[in-house]
Parts: structure tokens; sequence; C-alpha cells
């Protein structure tokens, strides 16, 4: 099955705009991606007709907002092929999941002397909640190398776990160089030595199918901005038999059971971890755009995408004094690159003044491009809706701002 970009392009809104005088083209997906007049409709909606706290409500908006919520939560177990709905948990993003692990976990979990093992090129979200977790529990974190091609080092994974590895948490593709890391490769290691693991789908889950069943992580996370919906929301999914263990990570309404200034007991799965008045209508979002994304389907996105990083890659190729950050055998979304002569920013600058939107920048990668020995890097990333027409595009216009620094 092939997209009909031309058509589903329709339904962006935020395409049809001109920016410095020149057509939008949007090649920063990898940051958020726009949004679908679907989703825009389902927002409108809610707050139209909707509108209504849940889940304590004895009137008809509430009862309709809390079973459309709790419906939600069903589309995305099933999207996510996980067991059961309560495995998953509404955040704010990916950032909020990773953060909701890294505390309650390591609570129950993390002792003195203990190892949590990240790897070199993850976000920085997926870097500091662990650090964090490591100063409160005296625990140390390791970390998994990265090659030259931009590719993780399995081999030395074997030697990183030992029998004082609590937690390994690495991202499913990288942000910064699109690399789609072996995770079933790394989840199979640390399982044979009973420990978990968290995957940091932020950056997959707009380009792949996720089988969170298939995987057999013990956690996954995703935000709802980089699939086309909404921001400020995310999905944690987490096995069951963790989330039951591990202690609230916030304290409020919704996640009590019976509160006593004697003490207080806390609810079931999944609201003990979602303290507070959700948000509702961002999680109605993210339904609507999931259901898109199922809808163009997953493969003909992927294969869509893959021949614009195809394209791209040898387009770029061509230019001079260009490096390409990495060369991983599988890539999804992003493209990374600099001119050894022109600085990142210079470069994206001037696109913008061409209409052209990139992102430049360490990417929350910090780490990362001290090991690649760069100031950062031009990165280019892609949506449903990115044509080649867009890439010969942003082509032309990189070979104009070459001649303008020679
Ligand atoms: N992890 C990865 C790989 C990311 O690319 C990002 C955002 O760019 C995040 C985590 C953080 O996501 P959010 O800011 O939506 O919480």
């Amino acid at each position: 099955m092939k997209l009909n970009v031309d058509e589903l392009r329709t339904g962006f809104p935020s395409l049809h705009q001109m920016v410095n005088g020149h057509k939008l083209v949007y090649f920063d997906n990898a940051a958020t991606t726009l949004k679908p007049q679907i989703v825009i409709d389902r927002l409108n909606a809610y707050y139209q007709k909707e509108n209504s706290n849940i889940h304590r409500g004895a009137h008809y908006l509430s009862s309709k907002a809390t079973a459309a919520y709790e419906n939600a939560r069903c589309t995305i177990q099933k999207h996510l092929n996980a067991a059961h709905s309560h495995e998953i948990i509404f955040t704010r993003g990916t950032t909020e999941a990773i953060n909701l692990v890294a505390a309650s976990f390591s609570k129950k979990f993390i002792h003195e002397g203990d190892e949590i093992v990240v790897s070199a090129m993850e976000h920085h979200s997926n870097i500091v909640p662990w650090q964090l977790a490591c100063a409160d529990r005296k625990a140390t974190l390791r970390v998994i190398p990265v090659n030259n091609d931009g590719e993780l080092v399995l081999d030395d994974l074997d030697a990183l776990l030992n029998e004082k590895t609590r937690m390994v948490a690495v991202a499913h593709v990288s942000n910064a160089l699109g690399t789609v890391n072996p995770v079933e490769a790394i989840i199979a290691k640390a399982h044979q030595r009973n420990i978990p693991v968290l995957i940091d789908g932020a950056q997959a889950a707009p380009h792949m199918k996720i089988d969170v069943a298939a995987l057999d992580c013990d956690f996954y996370c995703f935000s709802s901005h980089k699939v086309y919906g909404p921001m400020g929301v995310g999905v944690l999914y987490g096995k069951e038999q963790w989330l039951e263990q591990m202690p609230p990570y916030q304290g409020g309404g919704e996640m009590i059971k019976e509160v006593k200034f004697s003490g207080t007991t806390f609810n079931e799965l999944p609201f003990k971890f979602e303290a507070g008045t959700p948000n509702v209508g961002d999680v109605l979002g993210l339904e609507s755009a999931l259901k898109y994304l199922t809808n163009l389907q997953l493969d003909a996105v992927a294969n869509h995408e893959y021949n614009l990083i195809q394209y791209a890659i040898e387009k770029l190729k061509t230019l001079e004094n260009i490096k390409l950050m990495g060369s991983p055998a599988k890539r999804a979304g992003v493209v990374s690159f600099l001119f050894t002569d022109i600085h990142p920013y210079d470069t994206g600058t001037i696109l913008d003044k061409m209409g052209i939107a990139v992102r430049t920048g360490s990417h929350c990668a910090q780490p990362l491009m001290d090991i690649l020995q760069v100031p950062g890097t031009v990165r280019i990333s892609f949506g449903v809706y990115n044509t080649f027409a867009e890439l010969d595009y942003l082509i032309d216009s990189l070979v104009k701002i070459r001649k303008l620094f020679t």
C-alpha cells in the first residue's frame, strides 16, 4: 500500500501557509509533528460538547467524558498490543513517563551499589532522570557505547550487564541520528539476567508499528505530539507485574482509595499513577491521531519515509564539504548532517529564510555530540506529508547556502 501524500496533505492546515515569503517546508517532525484537521476537530468536539471532569461525576457529561477517556486507553492498549488496558498510564509525555519509572521503580528496586544501563545516544530525557535516581539511591550509571556508524556496540552490553544491574533504558530510535536500535536483542540479553528494560519510543512510535507483547519490553513510552496528536500528553506502558509493585509517583486526587491522617491507601492500576485531573481532551486527541496513523497504515508510512531518507542521503552526499552523521544499517525518521565549514545554526537560520523548518544544535543529546566531536548538526526529520519535491527544494537551498559561504 502506498501513501497518497497529495491527498493527505490537504488534511494538515498548518502546511498551507507561507513562511518568510515561501511555502512552508516542514522538516522538523522529530521535534513535533503538524496536526491533521481530524485531531483538531476532536479537541474542538471535546471542549464544545463533552468537557467535564471525569471518574467522580454523577452527571451526564462526566459519564460521557469518562467513557471516552477510558475508551481511548483501550484504543492505545490495542495500538501497542498490550495485554491489559490498566498497563497504559497517561503522562505529560515521554519525559514524564521516564521520570515516573526512574523515580518510582528506583525507590522500590534500586539500592546502594546497584547499576542502571543507558546508551550513549540517549536523549537527555532518558539520561537525567536516571542520573537523579542514581544520586538518590547511590547507584551508578553505565553507558552502552556507540560506534562511528552511529550504532550501539552491542558486544559491550554483555560486559556491562551483571548481578548489580537493575534496569536497562534505551531509545528505540535515536532522535539525533535516526538509528533504529536492535531493541529485541537488547531486551533478550537483559532478560537472560532478569533485568527489566525500558524503551524510549518517542522517535519510533511515529514511524513504525509498536508491539510491546512481541518486544516483551517491561516499559515503553512515547509522546502524543510526535505522533500527530496534541502536546501535553503521552503514554507509559508498563508490565502489570512491575507497575503493581512500584509505589505511586505523585500524590493527589484520583490515585487514592482512602485518605486518613493515620495513613492513605492507593487506587488500583492505572489510577495509582494518574494523580490529579487528567488531560482528557488531549488524550482524546491522541486517540484520534493514532487512529489516523493506523488508517494510513504504518507499513505505508514507514515505506514512504524510508524512500525519503534514501533520497535525502543520496542527494546530500553530492554536496561539497558535507558530513553525514552516522550510517546505521537501519534508520527511521531522521537524517543529520553538517557542513564542515558552516556552523549548523547558520545553515538552519538561512534555511528558515527560505521557508524550510529544520532543527539545529545538539538535539538534547549532548553526550552523543561530544562523542561525535561536533558542535551540533542540522537535522531533517520526516513526516507522512513530506515530499520528494520538498527535498529537491531543500537541496537547491543548501547549494545556495554553500555558494553564499564560498
Ligand atoms: N526521547 C526522545 C528519543 C526524544 O526524541 C524526545 C523528544 O524529542 C524525548 C524523549 C522527550 O519527549 P517529550 O519532550 O515529548 O517528553
